[in-house]
């Protein structure tokens, strides 16, 4: 009896897990589309190679600690809003 309401429990807990996942997925998805990066070393504007790498950065307000993909160099670079031609 205890074990069927665990499960019970469970399955009440599963859609709120679910749903702040994907809460928290949404925000990283439309920064990694709509934004790009500025490297601190070389001065150049980059994407990341992948959504992880955006999403699981080292995140300080407008910066993140990305790798440049100019200059191979890991450090924080500038987030900003892609330009309406660059989109
Ligand atoms: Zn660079």
């Amino acid at each position: 009896m205890l074990k069927m309401r665990k499960a019970e429990c469970n399955m009440k807990i599963l859609p709120i897990i679910v749903g702040a996942v994907i809460a928290a997925i949404i925000p990283h998805y439309y920064l990694y589309k709509r934004y790009h990066y500025i490297c601190s070393g070389c001065s150049k504007a980059f994407k990341p190679n992948s959504f992880f790498i955006s999403m699981f950065a080292l995140n300080g307000g407008n910066y993140r600690r990305v790798r440049c993909t100019h200059c191979h160099c890991k450090a924080w670079a500038k987030l900003e809003k892609d330009s309406i031609e660059n989109s």
